[in-house]
């Protein structure tokens, strides 16, 4: 009896690596950046004994585990990617999330199911509302823009405009719709 708990214990620690007690292993899902240098090619869940850096601007944590949310370029990573321009939701496990990264970037995920994604010139462009939560979180995590404006690498080359906006309201009988655009200022270079 007492070898069987002993064995469900350690299946438990088996299966459920999130980051434990002690501090000693980190659980990841996808590539990520090694600290000091590289990146992390393993897909799926996995474990290291380091934790990430610059884990609240390039990382949401779901269910324990760290996502990899960042643009991966600068970091070595040579494999398929999707180019954006600008901010846009993304899907971190089951859960919705936002990108703040200004201007061309990339990621290795592709847009979300979502309609109010428009490509391009093979770049993604979110059109859509942005929810409350999106301005609530927005001190949080704008600060990625710190860390990447630094960093020297091939980003996206946006070769056509911006599309516009298209909100519709739909009062009685009449139906219109007006233009604007996003208030992203990321081609302005007021610094
Ligand atoms: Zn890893
Ligand atoms: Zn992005």
């Amino acid at each position: 009896m007492r070898r069987i708990v002993v064995i469900a214990a350690l299946c438990i620690v088996a299966v459920a690596p999130v980051a434990d007690a002690r501090g000693k292993q980190v659980a990841y899902v996808g590539g990520h950046p090694i600290p000091g240098g590289g990146w992390c090619e393993i897909e799926g869940p996995h474990v290291h004994l380091y934790a990430p850096e610059h884990a609240t601007e390039l990382y949401r944590v779901t269910g324990g585990r760290y996502y990899f949310v960042g643009d991966p370029v600068p970091f070595g990573y040579h494999g398929d990617k999707h180019a954006y321009a600008g901010r846009h939701p993304i899907a971190v496990g089951h859960d919705e999330a936002w990108c703040y990264l200004d201007g061309p970037h990339y990621h290795v995920f592709a847009p979300p199911p979502h309609d109010k994604f428009v490509e391009r010139g093979g770049v993604e462009w979110y059109v859509g509302e942005r929810p409350r939560r999106y301005r609530i979180d927005e001190p949080r995590y704008v600060t990625i823009n710190a860390i990447y404006k630094p960093l020297v690498y091939a980003r996206p080359v946006i070769v056509v405009a911006q599309p516009e906006v298209v909100v519709y309201h739909i009062h009685h009988k009449h139906k219109h719709h007006h233009h604007h655009h996003h208030d992203d200022d990321w081609d302005d270079d007021d610094d």
